[in-house]
């Protein structure tokens, strides 16, 4: 048996709740996700990735996967280093940074109450050597998230890549 390494980091909060943790790296920002109570899915957040040219250019990266949370299921342990600033391309969207290590903690839409948290935010243990279904993002991924379509797929120039990505996500059961 491999070490108890792998396993993945959920923890129960002072009411026997499951919850994750998710923060930046200075942990100016800190929060914590509680389960969804949303049975139909599993209790599993709704991730998708955002093809938007804001999203590619805030973060720097060809993919931006997020999760959306409920706000109403989001606790913050800290937030003394989190600052907004409002998105340009999807309109009324506010962005979510640390001011203090430049983490990009994710987005909240001008119409709804939920904030989509940066995949990358949320605390790993990482993988055991034999790696593993449950363990480390491959977990958080599969016992946490529920996979929708890309947001924005049409408006990206890397259409192709953008369609094999997808397909090698569904051929691995996501
Ligand atoms: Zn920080
Ligand atoms: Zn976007």
């Amino acid at each position: 048996m491999p070490a108890q390494v792998g396993h993945v980091k959920s923890h129960t909060d002072g009411k026997g709740r499951e919850v994750r943790t998710a923060g930046c790296k200075c942990q100016g920002v800190k929060f914590e996700i509680l389960r969804s109570g949303d049975l139909a899915s599993e209790g599993k957040w709704d991730a998708h990735h955002c093809f938007c040219s804001d999203c590619r250019l805030s973060l720097g990266h060809l993919l931006p996967s997020f999760v959306s949370v409920d706000d109403d299921h989001i606790t913050w342990l800290e937030k003394g280093t989190l600052k907004t600033y409002d998105s340009n391309l999807e309109k009324g969207t506010q962005r979510l940074f640390c001011s203090k290590c430049g983490a990009s903690v994710g987005k909240r839409l001008a119409s709804g109450s939920k904030l989509d948290v940066n995949l990358g935010m949320i605390e790993l243990d990482g993988e055991s050597e034999e790696g593993g279904n449950g363990e480390g993002l491959a977990g958080v991924l599969k016992e946490w998230t529920v996979w929708n379509g890309p947001r924005f797929l049409e408006e990206t120039k890397i259409g192709r890549l953008g369609d094999e990505i997808l397909m090698g996500m569904k051929r691995d059961g996501f």
